[in-house]
């Protein structure tokens, strides 16, 4: 019962959360364990309860140094001794640090992954006596993810120099199969205690806003629904998350701004300034927010279109964390699409990893297209089967539009790639259905196709809305290449014999979206 009466009275709680007991037991026992709860979830406390039982300290590995210090206070307030060493730190208090661990004066040390190949750590904690060694964000592991971290690879053989083998405890917001395997494999987890909880999040309000006017959006979804409440906007680039924030101060927003190129003094201000309620809305990259713990986020808005689904999830889930309602709104334009590829082909990864990162953001492209019940269709990617087809609370739960039969376009639009032999992107079907006079169409003889204009009455965006529905409904696939091509799969088979329908919301047909790059 020690456990329970710890609980209460270090940390104030009087139940455990979902999968929190099952891993904090085991762990005590002298169990490895793997912990993989969504964000908000209650993995500190996975951690912390088991070295505070623990005889010899607990060494945790966090990549997440703005977060050591708000930890480490919280847990003194508690009165669980405990520090962190990062580079943050100066000499003087290095030292003075060095010489209480040596004390054995805490419970637990917190480390920035990078500390694992300092030979003079490395000495040091093999003179420690280690009870655990729990790895925090643990999917940093994998390359697979989307927050690859190459010092996390040091882990294993960190973990090789402490004798006895400490207990390996490892904790991650990141459910995809592949993932989770390699975190298994990578930090060798012996036999481990498994906690996976749902990633089910009801009370946030998942929906995509296809249109030209995204600040025009924004202001009106703020000034109607969240006048004075907090909020996060994403931007995929400093650039954006700049003249974003300088519009909306300019509409009299209290907007701040935090990204990667400021100084660290700048973004702690704005981001103490949005968890005090002086800023009302973060505009951001993705460098903000892992270890964000602000309950009272009221909508989280992605201006561009996320990289991929798990970044997604992660930074939708910094909405609602209190339990009550929070919007979750990707504001898609199809130019994100083009932009999300140029930032991938800038990071210039291997040819394996490109397609893989082409593949997710397909994903999300595919999300955004979908009629189907987002909330459904996140669970499905992290591979847990909802119990219910729609949910009731989504974008496309909630919709009341009209829908339209468009099982003829979608004949015309199949058979064109069919005659186009499979080996043509997205532009260039749209030209040939529409006739277009372009040089490319007409040298390669497309005019004289049966399906050369076939649409012409359709609008360009109205037929890439149609032909992106397809891809999210399996009938074509988009090849994972910078230049993809369009492909009929074996499904397309059912539309084209007539044996099956498909269906749209009429708003989203003959819209004239705000300008969009073609390129392709
Ligand atoms: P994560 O690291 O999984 O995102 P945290 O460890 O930051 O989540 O915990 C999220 C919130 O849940 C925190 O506010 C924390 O105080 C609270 N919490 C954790 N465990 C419990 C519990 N057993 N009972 C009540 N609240 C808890
Ligand atoms: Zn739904």
């Amino acid at each position: 019962m020690t456990l329970k009466k710890n609980l209460s009275q270090y940390f104030g709680y009087d139940t455990f959360k979902e999968g929190q007991e099952k891993i904090i037991t085991a762990a005590v026992n002298g169990q490895d364990v793997l912990g993989i709860m969504p964000t908000g979830g209650g993995k500190s406390l996975c951690y912390q309860l088991p070295a505070l039982q623990l005889p010899g300290i607990t060494l945790v590995i966090s990549p997440l140094i703005s977060l050591m210090k708000d930890q480490v206070d919280a847990l003194g307030e508690m009165g669980i001794p405990s520090t962190f060493l990062n580079s943050s730190l100066d000499d003087a208090t290095y030292q003075q640090r060095l010489e209480k661990i040596r004390a054995n004066q805490y419970k637990l040390l917190y480390i920035a992954p990078e500390r694992l190949c300092a030979p003079a750590f490395v000495e040091l904690v093999r003179t420690l006596s280690v009870s655990m060694v729990a790895v925090d964000e643990a999917h940093c592991i994998s390359q697979w993810g989307h927050d690859f971290r190459p010092h996390y690879r040091e882990i294993p053989a960190f973990i090789g120099n402490i004798s006895p083998r400490p207990v390996v405890a490892a904790y991650t917001a990141t459910a995809t199969k592949k993932v989770i395997q390699e975190i298994r494999e990578l930090l060798a987890l012996q036999d481990p205690v498994e906690s996976i909880i749902g990633f089910d999040r009801p009370n946030l309000l998942y929906q995509v806003v296809k249109t030209g006017d995204k600040l025009g959006y924004i202001k009106n979804t703020i000034t109607q629904t969240f006048p004075e409440q907090s909020g996060i906007i994403y931007c995929a680039t400093r650039k954006t998350v700049e003249s974003v924030t300088a519009k909306l101060k300019g509409l009299g927003f209290l907007a701040g701004a935090y990204h990667g190129g400021m100084s660290p003094e700048d973004r702690e201000q704005n981001q103490q300034d949005f968890i005090n309620d002086h800023l009302h809305i973060m505009v951001a990259t993705n460098a903000f927010g892992m270890g964000i713990n602000k309950p009272d986020v009221r909508f989280i808005i992605h201006y561009n279109m996320p990289q991929n689904m798990e970044a997604y999830y992660q930074e939708a889930g910094r909405g609602g964390r209190d339990g009550e309602s929070s919007h979750c709104t990707i504001l898609y334009s199809p130019a994100d699409i083009v932009k999300q590829k140029q930032l991938i082909q800038l990071n210039q990864t291997s040819p394996e990893r490109e397609t893989l990162l082409f593949e997710n953001l397909q994903y999300l492209v595919d999300y955004c297209h979908t009629n189907d019940c987002l909330r459904k269709s996140i669970l499905n990617y992290f591979g847990e089967v909802a119990d219910f087809d729609r949910c009731g609370n989504c974008g496309n739960c909630l919709d009341q539009s009209e829908m339209v039969d468009i099982t003829l376009d979608a004949q015309k639009i199949l058979s064109c790639i069919y005659r186009m032999k499979n080996r043509f992107g997205l532009n260039m079907v749209i030209a040939v259905l529409r006739g277009s006079k372009n040089k490319k169409v007409l040298e390669l003889g497309f005019d004289q196709l049966s399906t050369y204009g076939i649409l012409q009455e359709q609008s360009a965006e109205s037929l890439r809305e149609i032909i992106m529905t397809l891809v999210a409904k399996g009938y074509i696939v988009v090849t994972a290449d910078e230049y993809p091509v369009l492909k009929l799969t074996p499904a397309a088979s059912g539309i084209l014999k007539g044996d099956e329908t498909v269906f749209h919301k009429k708003h989203l047909l003959n819209i004239k979206a705000a300008k969009t790059k073609t390129s392709g």
